[in-house]
C-alpha cells in the first residue's frame, strides 16, 4: 500500500507553494524515471528498438575494427555483447517491463540490467561473473542510444503533461535553464544551496525550490503527487484528500501573498474582528537579514545560532569575537526591533562532527539547554559574545530544550554570572523554548521563572507523539493537530496569560495559514516563522474571526484525532479561499 502524506524537509530557497507529479531524475547513474501514460508505451517501445538497432550497429563497427586492428580473440569481447544484447532477459524483458508495467524506457532498461546483475552474480560460474563488466557496457551503450545525446529529463519534460515537479539529486544550471518551467511547477534537489547558479536562476523564474534534502530521489517515486513550500521547505508525498485541501489553500494564498507583497508589507497583521497579531521571523543565515526586513517583520522571533557551528572552519566559528560581531550586525540592522536570538541547539553529535568530522546524527540525548550546562566552556563563549553585543540593540537570549525550572534556573543564574564578568553590561531578557512535553506540562511554572517563553513545535510535536521528525518512514504520523499536541499547547497559551509573558509559537505550525489560525483560537498572539511564509500568515490572518477560531479551539482539544480536527476548520479554509478568489 502506498503510504500518503509523508513529509520530507529540505531548505526552502524559492519561495512559492507547488502541487504536481514527481518526475525524479538522477544524475549519477543518467536515470530518469517517469511512469507512462496509456498512449505513450508504443512510443517508448519504438525508442528502445531504435537504441537496440544503434547499438548493435555500433557493436558491430566496434568488433571489425578491433578485429582487424587488434585480433579476432579480441573482437570476441565484442561478439559477446552483441549476444547480451540479443538476451531475452535483456531487451525483450525492458520491452515487456515497459508494456506491463508502463514505466519509460530508461528505468525499464535499469531494471532488467539489475535483474540481469543479480543473477550474473548469483552464479557459481566464474565465466559468467565475469561477464558483469559487458553487462555494465552493453547497458550503459543502450542508455546512452535510448537518449540520442539529448539530456532526458529535459526530453521527458518536454513530452509530459504538467503540472510536474523535478525531483532530482542535482540539476545543473545548463539543465535548469532548459527545462519547459511552464510544465514544471517546481523543484526539489537531495543537495543544493541558497547560492548555488540552479537556485538563483529558479528564483528568478518565480519556482518554488527546497533544496537539501538528502534521499528525496529514493524516497520520492516517479508519477507519485508532491506538494511543496519553498517557503518553508516542506515536501509532502502523496497527500490525502485532506492535505490536498489544504496545500491547494495554501497554494492559492502563497500566489496572493506574493503578489502583493509590496503592498502588504507595511500592513500590520490583524485578524478579521481587528485583533493585533505580532508577526516576527526565524533566521537561519545571518548574512540573510535583509529578508526578515523586506517581508516586514516585526522583529527576530528565533535566530538559530547553531547554524554558524556548520559553517565555521573547524571549530573557527566559536570564537567570541566571530560570534559578537555576527550577534551585533543582527542588531543592529533590526533595531530598534527585538532580535530572539537562541543558544547553540546541538547536539553531541553535531559537536563532534565538527571536531572530528563525524557524520551527522541528532539524537535524544545531550543538546540545547542541557548541553550548554555540562560544557559551560561553550556556553560562556557564547554567551559572551551575547552580551557584548547587546548594546547594539533589543537582544533577547532564548534557551533551546528546557525540560525543568531547575534547569532554566542553573542556565539562568550562569548567564547572571557571566554578565558580572563583564563591565557595563545591562540585564537581557531571557525566554525558555517550550518544545518537549515537560516543558509545556510546567509552563505555569517556567512562565514565572522565564521573560518569555517561546513554543517549538517541531520538536514538541516529535517528542508528544514519538515521532522522529526526521524519519520520512514516520512523517505520515508526525500530525500537529492531535489533540494531545493541542492541549499542550493550550497549556502553554494559558501559562502566559496567566503569568503576564510574553509568549509565542516559534516552530513551524505557525507558518500553516489554517493551523496559524487554530494557534489564534488557542490564545496566541505572536509567532515566528521563515520571512519568504510571512506574508502568506499575515493575508491569511485576515480570514481568521478570534471568536470564531476560539470556538474551533475548544472544540478541537476534545476532538477525537486529527480528522475531527480537520472538519472544524473547514469553514475557516472556505473564508480564506473565498478571500483569495477576493483578490
Ligand atoms: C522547534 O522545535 O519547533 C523549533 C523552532 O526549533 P528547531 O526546529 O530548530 O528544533
Ligand atoms: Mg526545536
Amino acid at each position: 500500500m502506498t503510504r500518503t502524506n509523508v513529509r520530507l524537509n529540505g531548505r526552502g530557497v524559492a519561495e512559492g507553494t507547488a502541487i504536481g507529479r514527481a518526475v525524479v531524475a538522477v544524475s549519477d547513474a543518467r536515470q530518469v524515471r517517469y511512469r507512462l501514460a496509456a498512449g505513450r508505451v508504443d512510443r517508448e517501445r519504438q525508442r528502445l528498438r531504435a537504441a537496440r538497432v544503434m547499438t548493435r550497429t555500433q557493436l558491430e563497427d566496434i568488433s571489425t575494427r578491433v578485429s582487424r586492428t587488434v585480433g579476432q580473440a579480441q573482437a570476441a569481447i565484442f561478439a559477446a555483447q552483441l549476444l547480451m544484447l540479443d538476451d531475452p532477459m535483456l531487451a525483450s524483458r525492458v520491452d515487456e517491463l515497459i508494456r506491463t508495467e508502463r514505466i519509460n524506457a530508461d528505468w525499464a532498461l535499469e531494471r532488467a540490467i539489475g535483474e540481469l546483475h543479480e543473477v550474473f552474480a548469483r552464479e557459481g560460474d566464474a565465466w559468467l561473473r565475469e561477464r558483469i563488466g559487458d553487462l555494465a557496457d552493453v547497458g550503459g551503450r543502450l542508455q546512452r542510444n535510448l537518449r540520442l545525446g539529448r539530456d532526458p529529463l529535459v526530453s521527458l519534460v518536454q513530452e509530459l503533461d504538467g503540472p510536474l515537479i523535478v525531483v532530482a539529486d542535482e540539476v545543473s544550471p545548463s539543465i535548469a535553464a532548459q527545462l519547459d518551467w511552464s510544465k514544471v511547477r517546481g523543484l526539489v534537489c537531495d543537495v543544493g544551496s541558497p547560492t548555488n547558479h540552479t537556485v538563483i536562476l529558479v528564483r528568478s523564474l518565480g519556482i518554488p525550490t527546497v533544496v537539501g534534502l538528502g534521499s528525496a530521489t529514493q524516497v520520492i517515486l516517479p508519477g507519485q503527487t508532491i506538494a511543496i513550500d519553498g517557503a518553508t521547505g516542506e515536501v509532502v508525498v502523496e497527500p490525502d484528500q485532506q492535505a490536498l485541501e489544504r496545500w491547494t489553500l495554501r497554494a492559492q494564498l502563497a500566489t496572493a501573498a506574493l503578489r502583493k507583497l509590496d503592498e502588504w508589507r507595511a500592513v500590520p497583521a490583524v485578524t478579521a474582528d481587528g485583533l493585533r497579531i505580532r508577526l516576527d521571523a526565524n533566521l537561519e543565515i545571518a548574512e540573510e537579514v535583509g529578508r526578515v526586513i523586506d517581508v516586514g517583520a516585526e522583529g527576530i522571533g528565533l535566530y538559530r545560532s547553531e547554524f554558524l557551528l556548520d559553517r565555521a572552519p573547524g571549530a573557527g566559528g566559536l570564537h567570541e569575537d566571530a560570534q559578537f560581531e555576527t550577534y551585533r550586525r543582527l542588531l543592529e540592522a533590526l533595531a530598534p526591533r527585538p532580535v530572539t536570538i537562541r543558544t547553540f541547539d546541538a547536539g553531541e553529535e553535531r559537536w563532534e562532527r565538527l571536531t572530528h568530522g563525524l557524520a551527522h546524527r541528532e539524537r535524544f540525548g545531550l543538546r540545547g539547554v542541557r548541553a550548554a550546562l555540562q560544557h559551560d566552556d561553550r556556553f560562556r563563549v557564547q554567551m559572551r559574545a551575547l552580551l557584548r553585543a547587546a548594546p547594539f540593540g533589543q537582544l533577547r537570549i532564548l534557551l533551546p530544550f528546557v525540560t525543568s525550572v531547575v534547569e532554566f534556573r542553573q542556565a539562568r543564574a550562569l548567564i547572571g554570572d557571566i554578565g558580572r564578568g563583564l563591565p557595563g553590561v545591562a540585564a537581557v531578557p531571557v525566554g525558555a523554548m517550550i518544545e518537549v512535553p515537560a516543558a509545556a506540562l510546567t509552563a505555569d511554572r517556567l512562565a514565572r521563572e522565564a521573560d518569555f517563553l517561546s513554543v517549538g513545535t517541531n520538536d514538541l510535536i516529535q517528542y508528544t507523539l514519538a515521532i522522529d521528525r526526521t524519519d520520512e518512514r514516520l512523517s505520515g504520523h508526525y500530525e500537529p493537530r492531535e489533540p494531545a499536541v493541542l492541549r499542550l499547547l493550550r497549556m502553554v497559551a494559558v501559562a502566559g496569560r496567566r503569568a503576564s509573558r510574553d509568549f509565542s509559537v516559534c516552530g513551524e505550525m505557525a507558518a500553516d495559514p489554517l493551523l496559524v489560525a487554530l494557534l489564534v483560537g488557542l490564545g496566541y498572539r505572536a509567532f515566528s516563522v521563515t520571512p519568504a511564509a510571512l506574508p502568506v500568515v499575515k493575508r491569511s490572518l485576515r480570514a481568521v474571526d478570534s471568536r470564531f477560531a476560539e470556538r474551533c479551539a475548544r472544540q478541537a482539544v476534545a476532538a477525537d484525532g486529527a480528522e475531527g480536527v480537520h472538519r472544524l476548520l473547514a469553514p475557516i479554509a472556505e473564508v480564506m479561499g473565498r478571500l483569495v478568489a477576493g483578490g
